[in-house]
């Protein structure tokens, strides 16, 4: 449990939605004049929403419909398995706004017209998949959206786009390809909820569920016991600094990371350029800033191995990125950002190896010695992305 975060959905009870709209979760589903009928007139919705991409994890939905185009849709796919270990929104959501969630999904159905239309849940939290068992059956009156509730073996990161599509199709989604290549449609439960809000009761996409991590460190004043973590709406735009303030969480000399501890990145919350909650800020995690350790060399344990869900090397694709770093030592590399463009100093096909990498954060998370394995993968990744005739690979 890093720096004594919260971590782990057995630890996750947030009463309920922080500042959630009063009422709506009363309002009984019903058709819309405000559901579009065409996809055309949903992409048109969708853009005078702002809603865009919505999740760490599933690309975003208006994205897919352009890639899609007259193509049919041979399924539309809710993913609510967690897209982090620690992660509940989609339980939470599920509990809390289940008639958002069913008429955003009914009316994206409506006009996308997919053939099949599931819902994706962990086997393992028989809550959610029960209110979606229930949520197939409950609608006397009403024009129903049928849909399979598929529960899977959930092992992060199961939630991943080239996984989720293996596991429900058996079909190979290229990593980094939009699923609509294959003909398939992915949705993720915060686009559904705030399509359906927007459908039952005209409110616009201005705020979105987040979820508040904290270590006993940096928990409000008077918290006993454990930290427990909430389940916020924020508003988009917001200053990160700002919100955690607003529930008493403490941000001085802290390490904040957006979007799990295992693939999401730290941001900075001081100064003008402090980060914002965006339309896809599924979590801010808020600890003491772990001890700075030096990596050690590799001790060929196995253990990247072992845990790659894609079967990558990950440290010889870290030997491969300090190499072609190297080639190009004029240009080094800057936080966050590729290696520069050049003629392919590897000479290997091996490099290509890394558009496989999913970005989950295993290899980093279990290496001994503190290796930056994903950073390094990711960087390759970039590098061989911006190479010419990638496509081949
Ligand atoms: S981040 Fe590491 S474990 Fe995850 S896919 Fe990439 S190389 Fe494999
Ligand atoms: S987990 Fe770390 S130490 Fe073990 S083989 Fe991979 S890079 Fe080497």
């Amino acid at each position: 449990m890093p720096g004594g975060l919260v971590f782990g959905p057995a630890a996750w009870t947030p009463g309920e939605m922080l500042n959630a709209p009063a009422g709506a979760a009363q309002l009984p589903h019903e058709q819309s004049a405000r559901a579009p009928h065409t996809r055309a007139e949903l992409v048109g919705v969708l853009e005078r929403l702002g809603i865009g991409r919505t999740s760490g994890v599933t690309p975003a939905l208006v994205e897919q419909l352009r890639d899609l185009e007259g193509r049919r849709c041979r399924a539309l796919v809710l993913n609510l398995l967690p897209t982090q270990p620690e992660f509940a929104l989609s339980e939470a959501l599920s509990r809390l706004a289940i008639e958002d969630l069913r008429a955003g999904l009914s009316a994206i159905q409506r006009s996308l017209r997919g053939e099949r239309v599931i819902a994706a849940v962990d086997k393992h939290d028989g809550r959610t998949r029960k209110l979606w068992r229930q949520g197939a059956r409950n609608r006397p009156g009403h024009e129903a959206t049928p849909y399979e509730v598929r529960p899977l073996l959930n092992r992060y990161p199961q939630a991943h786009p080239t996984l989720l599509i293996r596991a429900l199709f058996g079909r190979r989604l290229q990593v980094g390809h939009l699923p609509s290549r294959n003909n398939r449609v992915l949705l993720d439960p915060v686009t559904a909820w705030a399509f359906g809000r927007y459908v039952r009761t005209g409110e616009l996409f201005t705020h979105r569920p987040v979820q508040l991590f904290f270590d006993r460190a940096s928990a409000p004043p008077n918290t006993k016991g454990p930290p427990t973590p909430l389940l916020v709406l924020a508003k988009l735009g917001a200053p990160v600094v700002e919100l955690l303030n607003q529930y008493h969480i403490r941000t001085a000399q802290r390490q904040i990371i957006a979007n799990g501890m295992l693939a999401g990145e730290e941001v900075a919350v001081e100064g003008d350029s402090g980060a914002v909650v965006t339309a896809w800020t599924d979590s801010l995690a808020v600890r003491e800033p772990p001890v700075n350790e030096s990596p050690y060399p590799c001790i060929a344990c196995g253990w990247c191995v072992d845990v790659c869900p894609t079967s990558l090397i990950p440290i010889h694709l870290m030997e491969l990125a300090d190499r072609a770093q190297r080639f190009v030592a004029a240009a080094p590399l800057t936080p966050g950002g590729g290696l520069p463009t050049s003629p392919d100093p590897l000479g290997a096909r091996a490099a290509r190896e890394a558009l496989h990498c999913l970005g989950c954060g295993l290899c980093s998370y279990v290496c001994p010695t503190r290796l930056p394995l994903t950073q390094k993968t990711l960087r390759l990744r970039a590098w061989v992305v911006a190479e010419p005739g990638r496509e081949g690979v």
